[in-house]
Protein backbone atom coordinates (compact mmCIF):
# COMPACT_ATOMS: atom_id res chain seq x y z
CA UNK A 1 0.00 0.00 0.00
CA UNK A 2 1.38 3.26 -1.13
CA UNK A 3 1.65 5.98 1.85
CA UNK A 4 2.06 9.41 1.08
CA UNK A 5 3.54 11.95 3.73
CA UNK A 6 2.51 16.07 2.51
CA UNK A 7 4.22 19.24 4.04
CA UNK A 8 2.26 21.56 2.52
CA UNK A 9 2.44 24.58 0.96
CA UNK A 10 3.03 27.58 3.72
CA UNK A 11 2.58 30.99 2.17
CA UNK A 12 3.89 34.01 4.17
CA UNK A 13 2.39 37.62 4.10
CA UNK A 14 4.18 40.13 4.94
CA UNK A 15 2.50 40.87 8.74
CA UNK A 16 3.71 37.14 9.34
CA UNK A 17 7.41 37.72 9.58
CA UNK A 18 7.37 36.61 13.11
CA UNK A 19 5.74 32.88 11.45
CA UNK A 20 8.75 31.62 12.84
CA UNK A 21 7.05 31.03 16.04
CA UNK A 22 5.02 28.86 14.67
CA UNK A 23 6.92 26.04 13.58
CA UNK A 24 9.06 24.95 15.99
CA UNK A 25 12.30 23.64 14.34
CA UNK A 26 12.60 20.17 16.13
CA UNK A 27 8.96 19.30 14.17
CA UNK A 28 11.45 19.60 10.86
CA UNK A 29 12.36 16.05 11.04
CA UNK A 30 8.96 14.80 11.73
CA UNK A 31 8.16 13.77 8.50
CA UNK A 32 11.54 12.43 7.70
CA UNK A 33 11.20 10.23 10.69
CA UNK A 34 7.59 9.26 10.27
CA UNK A 35 9.05 8.12 6.61
CA UNK A 36 11.91 6.19 7.87
CA UNK A 37 9.97 4.13 10.42
CA UNK A 38 7.40 3.24 8.28
CA UNK A 39 9.83 1.81 5.35
CA UNK A 40 11.59 0.06 8.70
CA UNK A 41 7.95 -1.61 8.63
CA UNK A 42 7.85 -2.13 4.70
CA UNK A 43 5.75 0.49 3.95
CA UNK A 44 5.71 2.08 0.25
CA UNK A 45 5.66 5.88 1.49
CA UNK A 46 6.89 8.79 -0.51
CA UNK A 47 7.35 11.96 0.95
CA UNK A 48 5.69 15.31 -1.08
CA UNK A 49 7.31 18.72 0.15
CA UNK A 50 5.31 20.71 -1.55
CA UNK A 51 6.39 23.70 0.45
CA UNK A 52 9.84 22.86 -0.77
CA UNK A 53 8.97 22.95 -4.43
CA UNK A 54 7.15 26.10 -3.99
CA UNK A 55 3.89 24.78 -5.25
CA UNK A 56 0.66 26.51 -4.50
CA UNK A 57 -2.16 24.89 -2.92
CA UNK A 58 -3.56 23.95 -6.42
CA UNK A 59 -0.58 22.65 -8.01
CA UNK A 60 -0.15 20.10 -4.65
CA UNK A 61 -3.43 18.87 -5.27
CA UNK A 62 -2.45 18.65 -9.02
CA UNK A 63 0.29 16.66 -8.55
CA UNK A 64 -1.28 14.72 -5.70
CA UNK A 65 -4.22 13.33 -8.40
CA UNK A 66 -1.28 11.90 -10.19
CA UNK A 67 -0.36 9.28 -7.39
CA UNK A 68 -2.05 6.32 -6.23
CA UNK A 69 -2.78 5.88 -2.24
CA UNK A 70 -4.67 4.81 0.62
CA UNK A 71 -3.10 7.06 3.36
CA UNK A 72 -1.88 10.61 3.35
CA UNK A 73 -0.41 12.02 6.32
CA UNK A 74 0.15 15.96 6.09
CA UNK A 75 2.06 17.59 8.49
CA UNK A 76 -0.38 20.20 9.11
CA UNK A 77 0.94 23.80 10.46
CA UNK A 78 -0.68 26.93 11.51
CA UNK A 79 -0.76 29.46 8.78
CA UNK A 80 -2.85 32.00 10.80
CA UNK A 81 -5.64 33.95 8.01
CA UNK A 82 -4.06 31.17 5.22
CA UNK A 83 -4.90 28.20 7.21
CA UNK A 84 -8.11 28.01 5.53
CA UNK A 85 -6.53 27.24 2.40
CA UNK A 86 -5.32 23.91 3.56
CA UNK A 87 -8.60 22.79 4.25
CA UNK A 88 -10.09 23.63 1.08
CA UNK A 89 -7.07 21.82 -0.38
CA UNK A 90 -8.21 18.87 1.89
CA UNK A 91 -11.79 18.78 0.99
CA UNK A 92 -10.32 18.98 -3.04
CA UNK A 93 -8.54 16.23 -2.15
CA UNK A 94 -10.95 13.97 -0.25
CA UNK A 95 -13.68 14.96 -3.42
CA UNK A 96 -10.75 13.45 -5.73
CA UNK A 97 -9.54 10.65 -4.20
CA UNK A 98 -12.58 9.08 -1.50
CA UNK A 99 -11.09 6.41 -0.21
CA UNK A 100 -8.46 7.96 1.04
CA UNK A 101 -7.35 8.03 4.73
CA UNK A 102 -6.42 11.86 5.78
CA UNK A 103 -4.49 12.25 8.77
CA UNK A 104 -3.14 15.25 10.42
CA UNK A 105 -0.08 15.59 12.43
CA UNK A 106 2.35 18.06 14.18
CA UNK A 107 2.02 20.85 17.31
CA UNK A 108 -0.96 22.37 15.39
CA UNK A 109 -3.28 19.49 15.12
CA UNK A 110 -1.74 17.81 18.69
CA UNK A 111 -3.19 20.83 20.52
CA UNK A 112 -6.27 21.42 18.31
CA UNK A 113 -7.56 18.30 17.43
CA UNK A 114 -10.61 18.31 18.65
CA UNK A 115 -11.97 21.48 16.96
CA UNK A 116 -9.92 20.52 13.80
CA UNK A 117 -11.95 17.34 13.66
CA UNK A 118 -15.32 18.43 14.30
CA UNK A 119 -14.93 21.55 11.96
CA UNK A 120 -13.59 19.57 8.86
CA UNK A 121 -15.01 16.36 9.30
CA UNK A 122 -13.63 14.71 6.01
CA UNK A 123 -10.48 14.28 8.05
CA UNK A 124 -10.43 11.33 9.16
CA UNK A 125 -7.35 11.19 11.79
CA UNK A 126 -4.79 13.54 13.79
CA UNK A 127 -2.14 11.96 15.35
CA UNK A 128 -1.14 13.65 18.69
CA UNK A 129 2.30 14.00 19.72
CA UNK A 130 5.24 12.08 18.68
CA UNK A 131 4.13 9.80 15.49
CA UNK A 132 6.66 6.96 15.17
CA UNK A 133 4.96 4.18 16.80
CA UNK A 134 1.27 5.76 16.11
CA UNK A 135 1.74 6.33 12.55
CA UNK A 136 2.41 2.77 11.76
CA UNK A 137 -0.56 1.45 13.98
CA UNK A 138 -2.67 3.58 11.63
CA UNK A 139 -0.89 2.42 8.31
CA UNK A 140 -1.32 -1.39 8.94
CA UNK A 141 -4.84 -0.70 10.34
CA UNK A 142 -5.66 1.23 6.74
CA UNK A 143 -3.68 -1.59 4.46
CA UNK A 144 -5.87 -4.08 6.25
CA UNK A 145 -9.03 -1.99 5.31
CA UNK A 146 -10.10 -2.47 8.50
CA UNK A 147 -13.73 -0.15 9.63
CA UNK A 148 -13.25 2.83 12.23
CA UNK A 149 -13.24 0.15 15.15
CA UNK A 150 -9.89 -0.93 14.42
CA UNK A 151 -9.08 2.87 15.30
CA UNK A 152 -10.14 2.83 19.18
CA UNK A 153 -6.95 0.08 19.50
CA UNK A 154 -4.32 2.87 18.39
CA UNK A 155 -2.77 5.25 20.93
CA UNK A 156 -2.01 8.26 20.22
CA UNK A 157 -4.70 9.08 17.98
CA UNK A 158 -7.67 10.78 17.59
CA UNK A 159 -10.62 10.95 14.76
CA UNK A 160 -14.46 11.06 14.31
CA UNK A 161 -16.47 8.37 15.13
CA UNK A 162 -19.01 6.66 12.29
CA UNK A 163 -21.49 7.45 15.55
CA UNK A 164 -22.24 10.84 15.26
CA UNK A 165 -25.11 12.31 17.07
CA UNK A 166 -27.83 14.59 15.92
CA UNK A 167 -28.34 17.23 17.94
CA UNK A 168 -31.47 19.79 17.47
CA UNK A 169 -31.72 18.44 13.40
CA UNK A 170 -27.44 18.92 12.74
CA UNK A 171 -25.06 16.27 12.70
CA UNK A 172 -22.91 16.57 15.05
CA UNK A 173 -18.80 15.06 15.09
CA UNK A 174 -18.27 12.46 18.08
CA UNK A 175 -14.31 12.94 18.44
CA UNK A 176 -12.77 10.48 20.31
CA UNK A 177 -9.68 10.30 22.03
CA UNK A 178 -7.77 7.28 22.75
CA UNK A 179 -4.95 6.84 25.27
CA UNK A 180 -2.12 8.66 25.22
CA UNK A 181 0.96 7.47 23.14
CA UNK A 182 4.08 7.16 25.60
CA UNK A 183 7.10 8.77 24.18
CA UNK A 184 9.99 7.09 22.73
CA UNK A 185 12.23 5.81 25.66
CA UNK A 186 15.54 4.90 23.97
CA UNK A 187 15.49 7.72 20.88
CA UNK A 188 18.53 5.14 19.63
CA UNK A 189 16.24 2.54 18.43
CA UNK A 190 14.38 5.20 15.96
CA UNK A 191 15.92 4.93 12.66
CA UNK A 192 17.66 7.99 11.25
CA UNK A 193 14.69 10.13 9.74
CA UNK A 194 14.25 9.87 5.56
CA UNK A 195 16.27 12.65 3.84
CA UNK A 196 14.96 13.46 0.43
CA UNK A 197 15.56 16.65 -1.96
CA UNK A 198 18.84 17.31 -0.75
CA UNK A 199 20.17 19.22 -3.59
CA UNK A 200 17.41 20.88 -3.77
CA UNK A 201 17.69 21.95 -0.05
CA UNK A 202 21.35 23.16 -0.79
CA UNK A 203 19.96 25.26 -3.28
CA UNK A 204 17.15 26.98 -1.10
CA UNK A 205 19.97 27.43 1.11
CA UNK A 206 18.15 25.56 4.23
CA UNK A 207 20.35 23.79 6.47
CA UNK A 208 20.56 20.17 7.22
CA UNK A 209 19.39 19.58 10.64
CA UNK A 210 19.80 16.91 13.07
CA UNK A 211 17.42 15.86 16.03
CA UNK A 212 19.54 14.70 18.51
CA UNK A 213 17.05 15.01 21.85
CA UNK A 214 13.31 16.02 22.34
CA UNK A 215 11.65 17.88 24.87
CA UNK A 216 13.32 20.77 27.57
CA UNK A 217 13.67 20.60 30.88
CA UNK A 218 12.47 24.15 31.16
CA UNK A 219 8.87 24.73 32.07
CA UNK A 220 8.42 28.31 30.21
CA UNK A 221 5.03 29.80 30.29
CA UNK A 222 4.60 30.62 26.57
CA UNK A 223 6.13 27.19 25.35
CA UNK A 224 4.10 24.03 24.40
CA UNK A 225 7.52 22.00 23.47
CA UNK A 226 7.25 19.97 26.74
CA UNK A 227 3.44 19.31 26.82
CA UNK A 228 3.72 18.05 23.24
CA UNK A 229 5.32 14.65 24.60
CA UNK A 230 2.62 14.37 26.62
CA UNK A 231 2.89 14.43 30.59
CA UNK A 232 5.22 11.96 31.36
CA UNK A 233 7.69 13.21 29.07
CA UNK A 234 10.87 14.53 30.18
CA UNK A 235 13.97 16.10 28.02
CA UNK A 236 15.35 12.84 26.20
CA UNK A 237 18.30 12.34 24.92
CA UNK A 238 20.25 10.27 21.89
CA UNK A 239 23.92 8.80 22.91
CA UNK A 240 26.19 10.71 21.63
CA UNK A 241 27.95 7.91 19.56
CA UNK A 242 23.94 7.21 17.75
CA UNK A 243 24.15 11.09 16.96
CA UNK A 244 27.61 10.98 15.37
CA UNK A 245 26.76 8.02 13.49
CA UNK A 246 23.88 10.06 11.48
CA UNK A 247 25.95 12.91 11.03
CA UNK A 248 29.05 10.74 9.54
CA UNK A 249 26.42 9.32 7.33
CA UNK A 250 25.67 12.08 5.81
CA UNK A 251 29.30 13.79 5.79
CA UNK A 252 30.19 10.69 4.22
CA UNK A 253 27.55 10.23 1.80
CA UNK A 254 25.85 13.04 0.86
CA UNK A 255 28.97 15.55 1.52
CA UNK A 256 27.77 17.78 3.90
CA UNK A 257 29.80 20.17 6.33
CA UNK A 258 27.42 22.17 8.02
CA UNK A 259 24.64 20.61 10.46
CA UNK A 260 22.19 22.78 12.54
CA UNK A 261 20.84 21.17 15.56
CA UNK A 262 16.95 20.99 15.56
CA UNK A 263 16.58 20.17 19.31
CA UNK A 264 14.36 22.35 21.18
CA UNK A 265 16.93 22.91 23.90
CA UNK A 266 20.67 20.97 23.06
CA UNK A 267 21.72 20.43 26.32
CA UNK A 268 20.08 18.16 28.51
CA UNK A 269 19.45 19.38 32.53
CA UNK A 270 22.66 19.75 34.51
CA UNK A 271 25.93 18.40 34.79
CA UNK A 272 25.22 14.94 32.55
CA UNK A 273 23.58 17.34 30.11
CA UNK A 274 27.11 19.19 29.51
CA UNK A 275 29.16 16.10 29.25
CA UNK A 276 27.03 14.40 26.44
CA UNK A 277 27.22 17.63 24.68
CA UNK A 278 31.39 17.61 25.40
CA UNK A 279 31.13 14.08 24.30
CA UNK A 280 29.43 14.62 21.33
CA UNK A 281 32.20 17.05 20.32
CA UNK A 282 34.99 14.51 21.21
CA UNK A 283 33.48 11.76 18.54
CA UNK A 284 33.59 14.89 15.81
CA UNK A 285 37.47 15.64 16.86
CA UNK A 286 38.62 12.20 17.47
CA UNK A 287 37.07 10.87 14.24
CA UNK A 288 38.67 14.79 12.39
CA UNK A 289 35.17 15.61 11.15
CA UNK A 290 35.37 18.58 9.41
CA UNK A 291 32.19 20.18 10.36
CA UNK A 292 30.54 23.30 11.80
CA UNK A 293 27.45 23.52 13.21
CA UNK A 294 24.77 25.51 14.69
CA UNK A 295 22.79 24.46 18.15
CA UNK A 296 19.86 26.25 20.18
CA UNK A 297 19.48 26.41 24.08
CA UNK A 298 19.23 27.76 27.06
CA UNK A 299 21.04 30.85 29.10
CA UNK A 300 21.52 28.62 31.91
CA UNK A 301 23.71 25.80 29.83
CA UNK A 302 26.56 28.32 27.98
CA UNK A 303 29.79 27.87 30.28
CA UNK A 304 33.28 28.84 29.20
CA UNK A 305 34.18 25.16 29.66
CA UNK A 306 31.54 23.12 27.36
CA UNK A 307 31.28 26.32 25.03
CA UNK A 308 35.60 25.79 24.58
CA UNK A 309 34.91 22.03 23.69
CA UNK A 310 32.04 22.73 21.17
CA UNK A 311 34.26 25.45 19.38
CA UNK A 312 36.32 23.02 18.61
CA UNK A 313 34.51 20.86 17.42
CA UNK A 314 32.84 23.20 14.72
CA UNK A 315 30.12 25.26 16.73
CA UNK A 316 29.47 28.14 15.01
CA UNK A 317 25.80 29.31 15.41
CA UNK A 318 23.84 29.89 18.39
CA UNK A 319 20.38 30.36 19.24
CA UNK A 320 19.88 31.75 22.78
CA UNK A 321 16.63 31.94 24.72
CA UNK A 322 17.31 35.11 26.27
CA UNK A 323 13.82 36.21 26.16
CA UNK A 324 13.81 39.47 28.56
CA UNK A 325 16.23 42.31 29.59
CA UNK A 326 13.56 42.83 32.81
CA UNK A 327 13.54 40.02 35.54
CA UNK A 328 9.77 40.66 36.49
CA UNK A 329 9.45 39.41 32.94
CA UNK A 330 11.63 36.11 33.16
CA UNK A 331 9.92 35.58 36.43
CA UNK A 332 6.77 35.75 34.93
CA UNK A 333 7.62 33.20 32.14
CA UNK A 334 9.35 31.26 34.71
CA UNK A 335 12.27 30.53 32.57
CA UNK A 336 14.15 30.67 35.95
CA UNK A 337 17.23 32.14 34.85
CA UNK A 338 18.41 36.31 35.82
CA UNK A 339 19.07 38.99 33.63
CA UNK A 340 22.92 38.12 34.61
CA UNK A 341 22.65 35.14 33.51
CA UNK A 342 21.81 36.92 29.92
CA UNK A 343 24.64 38.98 29.73
CA UNK A 344 27.12 36.04 30.86
CA UNK A 345 26.22 33.65 28.34
CA UNK A 346 26.22 36.20 25.37
CA UNK A 347 29.71 37.53 26.83
CA UNK A 348 30.94 33.80 26.94
CA UNK A 349 29.53 33.21 23.22
CA UNK A 350 31.22 36.51 22.32
CA UNK A 351 35.17 35.73 23.31
CA UNK A 352 34.73 32.48 21.06
CA UNK A 353 33.91 35.17 18.24
CA UNK A 354 29.58 33.82 18.41
CA UNK A 355 26.98 36.54 17.85
CA UNK A 356 23.97 34.75 18.54
CA UNK A 357 20.30 35.05 17.74
CA UNK A 358 17.90 35.57 19.86
CA UNK A 359 14.80 34.23 21.76
CA UNK A 360 13.40 37.45 23.34
CA UNK A 361 9.72 38.56 23.85
CA UNK A 362 9.16 42.18 24.19
CA UNK A 363 5.76 42.45 24.76
CA UNK A 364 3.73 40.16 26.66
CA UNK A 365 -0.22 40.56 27.59
CA UNK A 366 1.14 42.37 31.24
CA UNK A 367 4.07 44.21 30.26
CA UNK A 368 3.99 47.59 31.70
CA UNK A 369 6.43 50.79 30.53
CA UNK A 370 8.59 49.90 33.06
CA UNK A 371 9.73 46.65 31.64
CA UNK A 372 9.65 47.27 28.11
CA UNK A 373 11.95 49.81 28.76
CA UNK A 374 14.35 47.62 30.95
CA UNK A 375 13.93 45.42 28.01
CA UNK A 376 14.84 48.52 25.79
CA UNK A 377 18.11 49.18 28.17
CA UNK A 378 19.14 45.28 28.40
CA UNK A 379 19.19 45.29 24.38
CA UNK A 380 21.57 48.29 24.17
CA UNK A 381 23.65 47.35 26.88
CA UNK A 382 24.28 43.74 25.89
CA UNK A 383 24.75 45.42 22.43
CA UNK A 384 22.45 43.39 20.43
CA UNK A 385 20.90 45.65 18.27
CA UNK A 386 23.46 46.00 15.82
CA UNK A 387 21.71 44.81 12.28
CA UNK A 388 18.68 46.08 11.50
CA UNK A 389 16.85 42.99 10.47
CA UNK A 390 17.80 41.73 13.94
CA UNK A 391 16.85 45.14 15.50
CA UNK A 392 13.14 45.08 14.05
CA UNK A 393 12.33 41.40 15.37
CA UNK A 394 14.02 42.26 18.64
CA UNK A 395 11.81 45.42 18.92
CA UNK A 396 8.56 44.84 18.06
CA UNK A 397 8.15 40.51 19.04
CA UNK A 398 4.45 40.22 20.94
CA UNK A 399 4.26 37.09 22.36
CA UNK A 400 2.15 35.04 20.59
CA UNK A 401 -0.01 32.52 22.92
CA UNK A 402 -1.12 29.03 21.38
CA UNK A 403 -2.86 26.71 23.10
CA UNK A 404 -0.86 23.94 24.41
CA UNK A 405 1.26 26.64 26.60
CA UNK A 406 0.28 27.57 30.26
CA UNK A 407 -0.12 31.04 29.37
CA UNK A 408 -2.76 29.85 27.14
CA UNK A 409 -4.70 27.73 30.08
CA UNK A 410 -4.53 30.78 32.41
CA UNK A 411 -6.24 32.85 29.88
CA UNK A 412 -8.82 30.44 28.14
CA UNK A 413 -9.75 28.32 31.16
CA UNK A 414 -13.68 28.45 31.11
CA UNK A 415 -13.78 30.90 28.61
CA UNK A 416 -15.54 30.05 24.77
CA UNK A 417 -12.72 29.92 22.15
CA UNK A 418 -12.41 32.97 20.22
CA UNK A 419 -12.45 31.71 17.11
CA UNK A 420 -13.34 28.73 15.13
CA UNK A 421 -10.12 26.39 16.13
CA UNK A 422 -9.29 28.42 19.04
CA UNK A 423 -5.50 27.56 18.62
CA UNK A 424 -4.43 31.24 19.01
CA UNK A 425 -5.21 33.13 21.86
CA UNK A 426 -6.16 37.22 21.01
CA UNK A 427 -5.13 39.35 23.97
CA UNK A 428 -5.28 42.92 24.68
CA UNK A 429 -2.66 44.40 27.04
CA UNK A 430 -3.45 45.58 30.32
CA UNK A 431 -1.75 48.13 30.22
CA UNK A 432 -3.81 50.60 27.28
CA UNK A 433 -0.40 52.68 27.14
CA UNK A 434 1.54 49.44 26.24
CA UNK A 435 -1.25 48.47 23.89
CA UNK A 436 -0.77 51.89 21.86
CA UNK A 437 2.93 51.70 21.90
CA UNK A 438 3.51 48.09 20.64
CA UNK A 439 0.99 48.76 18.19
CA UNK A 440 3.06 51.68 16.66
CA UNK A 441 6.34 49.98 17.00
CA UNK A 442 4.41 46.60 15.15
CA UNK A 443 3.72 48.87 12.05
CA UNK A 444 6.81 50.72 12.05
CA UNK A 445 9.08 47.66 12.65
CA UNK A 446 6.87 45.52 9.87
CA UNK A 447 7.45 48.61 7.72
CA UNK A 448 11.45 48.75 7.87
CA UNK A 449 11.74 44.88 7.33
CA UNK A 450 9.32 45.18 4.10
CA UNK A 451 12.02 48.14 2.99
CA UNK A 452 14.86 45.51 3.47
CA UNK A 453 13.27 42.98 1.80
CA UNK A 454 12.60 44.97 -0.72
CA UNK A 455 16.65 46.45 -1.13
CA UNK A 456 18.20 43.54 -0.09
CA UNK A 457 20.71 42.02 -2.70
CA UNK A 458 19.09 38.22 -2.79
CA UNK A 459 21.99 37.14 -5.40
CA UNK A 460 24.34 37.11 -1.93
CA UNK A 461 22.31 36.17 0.87
CA UNK A 462 20.22 33.38 2.16
CA UNK A 463 16.64 33.05 1.93
CA UNK A 464 14.70 33.89 4.70
CA UNK A 465 17.70 35.05 6.52
CA UNK A 466 17.11 38.33 8.71
CA UNK A 467 20.71 38.94 9.02
CA UNK A 468 21.68 42.65 6.73
CA UNK A 469 25.13 43.76 5.95
CA UNK A 470 26.10 46.13 8.61
CA UNK A 471 28.54 47.81 7.01
CA UNK A 472 26.50 49.45 4.00
CA UNK A 473 25.47 52.79 4.75
CA UNK A 474 21.63 52.08 3.86
CA UNK A 475 21.79 49.02 6.74
CA UNK A 476 23.24 51.80 9.47
CA UNK A 477 20.87 54.38 8.99
CA UNK A 478 18.26 52.18 9.22
CA UNK A 479 19.29 50.38 12.30
CA UNK A 480 19.70 53.92 13.49
CA UNK A 481 16.32 55.26 12.54
CA UNK A 482 14.31 51.84 14.19
CA UNK A 483 16.44 52.53 17.66
CA UNK A 484 15.50 56.31 17.83
CA UNK A 485 12.20 55.81 16.74
CA UNK A 486 11.20 52.89 19.62
CA UNK A 487 13.73 55.40 22.29
CA UNK A 488 11.54 58.64 21.12
CA UNK A 489 7.64 57.25 20.89
CA UNK A 490 8.61 55.08 24.48
CA UNK A 491 9.87 58.41 26.11
CA UNK A 492 6.51 60.01 24.83
CA UNK A 493 4.66 56.98 26.20
CA UNK A 494 6.34 57.30 29.50
S1 LIG B 1 13.75 26.69 27.53
FE1 LIG B 1 11.61 27.26 27.67
S2 LIG B 1 11.15 28.09 25.62
FE2 LIG B 1 13.02 26.92 25.41
S3 LIG B 1 12.31 24.90 24.77
FE3 LIG B 1 12.54 24.88 27.02
S4 LIG B 1 10.51 25.32 27.83
FE4 LIG B 1 10.54 25.90 25.64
Amino acid sequence: MSIILLEHPRPRTPERYESVVNTPLSSCLMTGYIASTLKSNHHDVDIVDANLYGWSFNETIQELRKKSFKLIGVHLVYLWENTEDVFEMLLNLRRSVPGTHINLYGHFPTFAFRELLANYPYVDSVTIGEPEATFPELAEAVKNNKDTSALYTIDGLAFNSTNSKIEEGVLKPNVILNKPRKPVSNLDKLPFPSRCDFDLLKERGISTYILASRGCYGKCTFCYLDNFYGEESSWRGRSPENVFNEIFDIYENLGERYFYFADANFFGPGKNGKERACKLAGLIMDKGLNIKFGIECRVNDIDDKTIGILVRAGLKDVFLGVESGSQRSLNKFRKFTKVEDNKKAINILRRYDIEPNYGFIMFEPDSTLAEVRENFEFLKEAKMLNSPGITAHLLHHKQTIFKGTFDYEKRNSGAKPASKLGYESAYEFKDKAVEAFSEEINAFCLQALKDLSMNRDFEKEERDSCVYGENNSYSRQMNEKLIEHFERTLYSYE
